[in-house]
């Protein structure tokens, strides 16, 4: 039996593996993070996919629980600035869109000559709650949605979709979990790991370190970040860059204090297209967490900096900045021998999107799913790295649309975004949008977390990639459309009335 799992690294992945861990297996299993009191963690990671709500339940914490620790706001939505072009705007929601007579409203919406600035506000309901900044619970605290007769939202207790995610500071999760952990029997060592010992068959036997001398375990598993120090640097695992898919390896960050009673709560991502890349704004409870994502082909970081500040805080030139320098791909293997990589170690895409901790999440479910005994079948890895390989292949593909597809062409880096190498099967994908929305069979084919409404929204709204109506709807109906799209907009209309701010909301969860 596999005992003893020792977790390197106290970041985000390195506290979400060991409290999973320890919830699934309770003392059966013996956890341990190490965690170097000196290497500090990477202090981004503040936006999160829908999914995540699942991790949190699993360990058994409601809202209330957790999210006052972390300065937890909600997020139902990216809103995306200038992409088509600047002074342009659209939202990419968690939510489906309706179906009418068997075709859903994007296809409808195409069909009826739908303007490219309207689609977010005739098509879909979240925008509109997004505009006028409402939670997406009512002050008794049921969903938004709950109630609604055929809405796209009735299915939205179920694990594929769920109408939002959080934004949170990922550096007081840690410490949340830390706690939280260590209160549930997680080991906590701290100590910096200055050797790595592999027994003669190449696998991890254990750890040296400074201040707690050896330690031992049956499995591995690397949390260290961009580093990798077991996967990579031990193991020498290959990594598979993606830079000449998705070119932006740097960032810039700033942690921007807000008095939210004053200026109130988005309930959504910004990411705002610049002239070499994008930034975010992220609305935590009590700051702003925002950040230039650029590739450093295109602009220096002195620039950038500049450009940051003067766009998110220019009248608070004392806030300091974080610089990253950002390792953009993938091991070959996530899984080798005895060592798991989880987290940053393991692969990124650059934030768009913030799939950074949805990564974490799939990571340590597909270990659990995988997990191992003493016979170490290697069917176990090989499953577990075709599965993790493949969902960030998906959320990579995802991703060079966004570039590809945007119609903003003004900068060499904009222009650059539409010859670039495309991932594999991508091109012959593309070409058949242009007759037919992305649906579930000509998507990326296999699971990344992005359904297919995904790739409509950000095919239509990003406005360069043209795509024609399905020729069919020309021999139907459109009225029973039109009907549910004017339906569409009046229950917008009574959930602004009904819902409370997003503010008011999460001052309430927070007194
Ligand atoms: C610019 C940027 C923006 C991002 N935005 C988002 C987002 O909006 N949403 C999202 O989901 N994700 C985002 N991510 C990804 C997210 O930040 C990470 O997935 C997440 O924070 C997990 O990081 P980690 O724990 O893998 O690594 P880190 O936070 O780097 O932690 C590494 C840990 O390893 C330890 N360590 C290192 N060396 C040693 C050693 N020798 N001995 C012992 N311990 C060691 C360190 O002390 C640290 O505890 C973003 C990432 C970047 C770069």
């Amino acid at each position: 039996m596999i005992r003893n799992v020792v977790v390197v690294g106290g970041g985000t992945a390195g506290w979400m593996t060991a409290t999973y861990l320890n919830k699934t297996f309770g003392d059966r299993v013996s956890v341990t993070v190490v965690e170097s009191p000196r290497v500090p963690t990477i202090g981004v990671g503040e936006a999160t996919f829908s999914t995540v709500r699942h991790f949190f339940q699993y360990l058994g914490l409601d809202e209330p629980d957790w999210m006052p620790s972390c300065g937890a706001a909600y997020k139902t939505a990216i809103r995306f600035e200038n992409w088509r072009g600047v002074g342009s705007v659209f939202y990419h929601p968690f939510e489906r869109f309706r179906t009418v007579d068997g075709y859903d409203l994007a296809d409808w919406w195409l069909g009826l000559g739908g303007d490219p600035e309207s689609l977010h506000d005739e098509c879909l309901l979240v925008p509109q709650l997004c505009e006028e900044r409402r939670a997406p619970r009512r002050s008794d605290g049921r969903l938004f949605a709950a109630g609604l007769q055929g809405s796209s939202f009735q299915e939205a207790e179920q694990r594929a979709q769920f109408p939002y995610a959080y934004h949170f500071d990922a550096t007081q999760l840690a410490q949340f979990l830390t706690t939280f952990g260590t209160e549930r029997g997680v080991q906590h060592v701290l100590a910096d790991v200055a050797e790595v010992v592999q027994d003669e068959r190449g696998w991890i036997s254990h750890l040296v370190t400074a201040e707690h001398g050896e330690i031992h375990g049956d499995l591995f598993v690397d949390c260290t970040g961009f580093r990798g120090l077991l996967i990579n640097q031990t193991l020498g695992e290959k990594f598979t860059s993606f830079e000449d898919m998705l070119p932006n390896n740097r960032a810039v960050a700033l942690r921007v204090p807000r008095d939210m009673a004053t200026v109130g709560i988005n309930p959504y991502t910004t990411a705002t297209a610049m002239e070499a890349g994008w930034i975010w704004t992220i609305p935590l409870y009590g700051r702003i967490g925002t950040g230039y994502v650029y590739s450093d082909k295109y602009c220096s970081p002195e620039e950038a900096e500049a450009t940051l500040r003067a766009f998110a805080a220019p009248d608070q030139p004392d806030l300091v900045a974080n610089h990253i320098r950002m390792r953009i791909g993938r091991n070959e293997r996530s899984w080798v021998n005895n060592c798991v990589a989880i987290g940053l170690s393991s692969g990124f895409v650059e934030p768009l999107e913030s799939t950074g901790i949805f990564f974490i999440q799939n990571g340590i479910e597909q270990l659990v799913r995988h997990f191992p005994d003493e016979n170490w079948s290697p069917a176990l890895p090989e499953a577990y790295n075709q599965q993790v390989g493949r969902v960030i292949d998906g959320v990579r593909e995802f991703l060079v649309l966004h570039y590809r597809a945007a119609a903003r062409n003004d900068t060499r880096y904009w222009q650059d975004a539409k010859t670039r190498v495309l991932p594999p099967g991508m091109a012959e994908r593309l070409d058949g949008w242009r007759s037919l929305l992305p649906d579930e069979n000509t998507i990326y084919p296999h699971f990344h977390g992005f359904e297919a409404y995904s790739w409509r929204v950000m095919l239509l709204g990003l406005g360069g990639h043209p795509t024609t109506p399905r020729p069919v709807l020309g021999h139907l109906d459109p009225a029973p459309a039109r009907q549910e799209l004017a339906r569409l907009r009046e229950d917008a209309q009574q959930l602004v009335k009904e819902l409370p701010s997003c503010h008011e909301y999460l001052q309430q969860l927070n007194s």
